[in-house]
């Protein structure tokens, strides 16, 4: 079924519903919304000939026109490729190209750059925002969104590749399906009314989560800032009361700064759902202790949208329980469309409390890699998505996520996991960051070495850190050497950049 159909049931049942707001400001209730995208279906039929399984690429920061040009692309049959703005206009060129996009709709910073890079070829560059944005949106709406399949595009997701080329990842109609009727199952519960906050980029997972409000007929907010801004946020839940937003852990954790720092605890957030990278207990539990029980946590990637497990509400805040902060610091349960297994190198499946790779097989997995046999073989195997993350599962079922697998750190031939020795460093009152990466040694074959960021106006002693890691894990463990630093190395969705931190160790600073 193609996903534009549950913006237009929405918009049959509650026509006159706010849809659309730039902050508390309502630009379209649902009719004109639905409208909208219709119009824009026409257009790019008819303009840009876009046909069924054609592919448009969005490469914008998170603005209004965002879910209007999703919602158009899906109307009209067409897969949305989903590009990061702040991406150097050659790699953007570069996914472009690769998938083959019919046309492009692109911020206006990026619009010349591009324009000169893939203009002579096959591909419309279009200024979102712009005049003839406009006039595209008053073309005669197409009557209903095309038919589509279980198993056609929607979503063309490119990851971000820390070795090569991004592969795009192949997300179809089937996928998202699941990926929302898992979220009202196992995440959370989402009404008409609730508002829908894109403080994280859309061109992630944030955005596929408009898919939830908009099967609720809730409000789609974008604020202003058009992007994360912690002040904003806070304010935007007093102003439009119950809004539910997606944060990575570093959002989360400015979110919570910026709550005490104004005596605040969030009021009117009714959820943030947390995830895309470790979360660290310390920082979830000053989380839950400054703005209460507001906290859910995903674990999904790229390869099974935002779909994998869940530590719901509860768990995350229920201090009562026995084993409440060995949960805390799990990924939660699996979601009901996916079977989880821990597995050694052959794929053979682990018993619970033992460590290997996490593989996930079910509704929400990817059809594959875009035309990419080899990539997909590699990663898809008997129907089990390799997911690259090392983890464990304990007996009732939480898994606890150790590291991707390329982080792991060999020395003297034991597995080290960097997040365990992260978790302890980061119970040092005066530490804000910590991130713990391998560096070759002749002797232990690597040693771990720690990148540490002590919080403003705090003095962080190496000797201190050493000691808190003697009373907690095993010698071996504990970082050799510490570089104490004003920030880390981070992507644009704020995930630590342990490539660049490994290669700083390599001289190459
Ligand atoms: P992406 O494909 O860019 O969304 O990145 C997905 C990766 O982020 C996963 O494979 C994990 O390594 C990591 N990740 C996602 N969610 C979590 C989580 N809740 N806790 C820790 N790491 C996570």
């Amino acid at each position: 079924m193609n996903l534009a159909e549950w913006l237009n049931r929405t918009a049959q049942r509650t026509p006159s519903a706010p849809a659309l707001l730039h902050g508390t400001h309502v630009l379209a209730d649902y009719r004109e919304l639905a409208r909208r995208a219709a119009s824009l279906a026409r257009a790019l039929r008819e303009r840009f000939a876009v046909t069924p399984g054609d592919r448009v690429a969005l490469v914008m920061g998170n603005c209004p026109e965002y879910l209007e040009l999703m919602y158009g692309a899906w109307f009209a049959g067409a897969a949305v490729v989903p590009i990061n703005s702040r991406l150097h206009p050659r790699e953007v060129a570069w996914i472009i190209e690769n998938a083959e996009a019919r046309a492009a709709f692109v911020c206006d910073e990026l619009g010349n750059a591009l324009a000169s890079l893939i203009g002579a070829r096959s591909t419309a560059v279009v200024a979102a925002g712009g005049r003839d944005f406009a006039t595209l949106g008053n073309a005669e709406p197409l009557p209903a969104p095309v038919a589509r399949g279980r198993d056609d595009l929607a979503w063309l997701f490119y990851t971000s590749g820390t070795t090569g080329r991004p592969k795009g990842v192949m997300i179809s109609n089937g996928n998202l399906h699941a990926m929302t009727s898992s979220y009202f199952v196992d995440v959370d519960a989402a009404r008409s009314g609730d508002a829908m906050l894109y403080a994280a980029p859309m061109s992630h997972g944030a955005g596929l989560y408009n898919l939830i409000g908009m099967l609720r007929g809730a409000r789609h907010v974008v604020p202003e800032s058009g992007g994360f801004d912690p002040a904003e946020v806070l304010a935007l839940g007093r102003a439009l009361r119950e809004v539910t937003m997606f944060a990575a852990p570093t959002m989360v954790r400015h979110l919570v700064d910026r709550a005490k720092a104004e005596g605040a605890d969030g009021d009117g957030i009714r959820t943030v759902v947390y995830g895309g990278g470790p979360m660290y207990v310390a920082d979830i539990e000053e989380a839950v202790a400054v703005m209460g029980e507001r906290f859910v946590q995903i674990y999904g990637q790229g390869e099974s949208p935002m779909t994998i497990t869940a530590l719901g509400r509860a768990h995350v805040a229920d201090r009562s329980h026995p084993r409440w902060r060995e949960r805390l610091g799990s990924v939660g349960v699996a979601l009901c469309c996916v079977e989880l297994r821990i597995a050694d190198e052959e794929g053979r499946e682990l018993p619970p409390g033992a460590t290997g790779e996490i593989l996930v097989r079910g509704a929400p997995v990817m059809l594959g890699y875009w035309r990419n046999p080899e990539a997909t073989a590699r990663t898809l195997r008997d129907g089990w998505l390799w997911t690259g993350d090392v983890g464990a599962l304990d007996t009732d079922g939480f898994l606890t996520l150790k590291d991707r697998s390329k982080d792991v750190i060999i020395s003297g031939g034991s597995n080290i996991y960097p997040r365990e020795v992260e978790e302890v460093l980061l119970r040092h009152p005066g530490l804000q960051e910590a991130s713990v990466v391998g560096r070759p040694s002749a002797e232990w074959g690597e040693e771990v070495v720690a990148f540490v960021v002590p919080k403003p106006g705090a003095e962080v002693d190496p000797g201190e850190l050493d000691r808190l890691c003697l009373d907690h894990i095993a010698r071996f463990k504990r970082p050799k050497c510490y570089f104490v630093e004003t920030e880390l190395p981070k992507n644009n969705y704020g995930k630590v950049l342990k490539t660049e931190l490994r290669a700083r160790l390599a001289g190459n600073r």
